[in-house]
């Protein structure tokens, strides 16, 4: 389409045109009903339809086991910050958080405020930059922890989880928020995921839970309705109006991968983008310095520096007029970010490789 650019914000993000358009018909006229989808009722047997789609394509999309149940919020992922310790850390127990960024170390003071939640490792730098997480077998959970939390994208500083901890029987929760549905994953190893849909699923303004039964039924009781992973199982998600337009937009974009070939095919191409990047800076470590350690780069988010901070703002500007937009790095780290989500393309990528390759020879 005319006028679309290359757009590699950190999210809200990029999404599948197929999505986009087909969202653009359903705003004048959703499922023929003569009204649309932003007028329609969530109780309207159309809408009920694609909230049902939404989750069912998920999980199988997702492979997930049979007793998890999905849960869309708003409030954001930050939401669950305090949620996930309101539910699930009573007084008495307390619950184990790997630090490896903004993210995750808000995850934490957000608990801190609620329960006994406490900081197990935290890979910051002596500069103060998160260059990499934790290797599997050096997370040795609390045994008898209430969960372990663990952020698997640090999405401002560009390291990723490639394994997970062997946690026995302490659950393992994590915020997926930035790489959600970009690999394939052992779903059986998670107990609470949750994600904000701003970047790999949809629009801003739904927030997906993803949670087990054992763990559900440690959920605390008495919470009021809107704080209570329960009462929203109970309530399958509908006990107030949902985020009905980013659910409809989530449905929209899990067909995409549908149509990609699943989640296999998608991450196949998202390695395939990660790699020319990386290989790139590889190549290149002299002009094109990743900030991320080797064995954390994500596949998501490539956060990179150059020589110096001007050729940084000029590399940023000249991108954004050759059409490569949101390339500027986390004022937290500097530099540049190329967010590299599911709907992103490689041919995006590759085009963006070329560009910062002429950039550096006439630099
Ligand atoms: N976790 C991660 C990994 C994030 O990247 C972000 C930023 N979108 C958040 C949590 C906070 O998300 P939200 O703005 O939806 O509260």
């Amino acid at each position: 389409m005319s006028g679309r650019k290359f757009n590699f914000n950190p999210g809200p993000a990029v999404l599948p045109l197929s999505a986009l358009e087909q969202a653009q018909k359903d705003l004048i006229d959703f499922a023929g009903t003569g009204i649309g989808i932003l007028e329609s009722s969530h109780r309207a047997k159309e809408f009920d339809a694609v909230f049902q789609e939404t989750k069912a394509r998920m999980a199988k999309l997702m492979k997930l086991p049979a007793d998890r149940k999905i849960l869309f919020f708003g409030g954001g992922a930050n939401l669950q910050f305090a949620m996930l310790p309101m539910n699930l850390l009573p007084k008495g127990s307390s619950a184990d958080y790997v630090n490896t960024g903004v993210w995750a170390g808000n995850a934490l003071k957000n608990a801190k405020l609620i329960g006994d939640a406490r900081s197990l490792l935290d890979t910051k730098g002596e500069d103060g930059v998160y260059r990499r997480v934790p290797s599997a077998s050096e997370i040795k959970v609390t045994p008898g922890a209430a969960y372990l939390h663990l952020c698997s994208n640090n999405t401002i500083f560009g390291t990723q989880y490639h394994e997970w901890p062997d946690t026995g029987d302490v659950p393992l929760v994590v915020d997926m928020s930035s790489d959600i549905l970009c690999r394939e994953l052992d779903w059986s190893r998670f107990d609470l995921v949750y994600a904000g849909a701003q970047k790999n699923l949809g629009p801003a303004g739904v927030t997906i839970v993803i949670i087990s039964q054992r763990l559900l039924e440690r959920c605390a009781d008495g919470l009021p309705m809107m704080l209570s992973y329960k009462q929203f199982v109970a309530k399958d998600s509908l006990g107030n109006t949902p985020p009905c337009f980013p659910i409809y937009m989530v449905n929209l974009v899990l067909k995409w991968v549908e149509e990609q070939g699943g989640v296999a095919a998608v991450e196949k191409v998202n390695r395939k983008k990660a790699a020319a990047l990386y290989d790139l800076f590889d190549a290149q470590p002299d002009f094109f310095r990743g900030t991320a350690e080797k064995g954390s780069r994500s596949l998501m988010n490539v956060t990179f520096r150059l020589p110096s901070e001007e050729l940084e703002k000029k590399l940023i500007s000249e991108a954004t007029a050759a059409g490569f937009v949101g390339l500027k790095g986390h004022r937290d780290v500097g530099g540049l970010r190329a967010s590299l989500y599911n709907a992103m393309s490689l041919e995006g990528v590759e085009k963006l490789v070329e560009f910062m390759k002429g950039f550096a020879k006439k630099s």
